[in-house]
């Protein structure tokens, strides 16, 4: 369902990264949310372990790879190591754009 986005567009100023999906739609994530949700082994294991990632909301992004399936992303932290799929930032995005619309009720995390 998620074709690559033919653009993907960093900017350092406003530290957000813009997806424009092939159907048209625009997307934007802060890069520190996109920190934060780092689809690595190791930042996945201390979110499933009811940790958090001890993330600077400073750091921005410094590159991004593409993978095909996805984009590797750098940050200035150094942290180079996580893989974000497609459909992966694309659930990102929605649920950073539109936090009231969750039509599923799903709020990890809250009692
Ligand atoms: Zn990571």
């Amino acid at each position: 369902m998620n074709d690559a986005p033919p653009q993907i567009v960093s900017n350092a100023v406003t530290r957000r990264l813009t997806l424009h999906w092939p159907d048209g739609r625009e997307q934007q994530l802060a890069h520190a949310q996109l920190r934060q949700a780092c689809a690595c082994a190791e930042c996945r294991r201390i979110r499933i372990d009811g940790g958090a990632l001890h993330t600077s909301d400073d750091v921005t992004l410094v590159d991004v790879q593409s993978m095909g399936y996805g984009v590797q992303l750098v940050f200035s932290d150094g942290h180079a190591r996580g893989i974000y799929p497609w459909h992966y930032l694309a659930q990102l995005a929605e649920t950073q754009v539109s936090p009231r619309d969750q039509a599923h009720g799903q709020t990890p995390g809250e009692a």
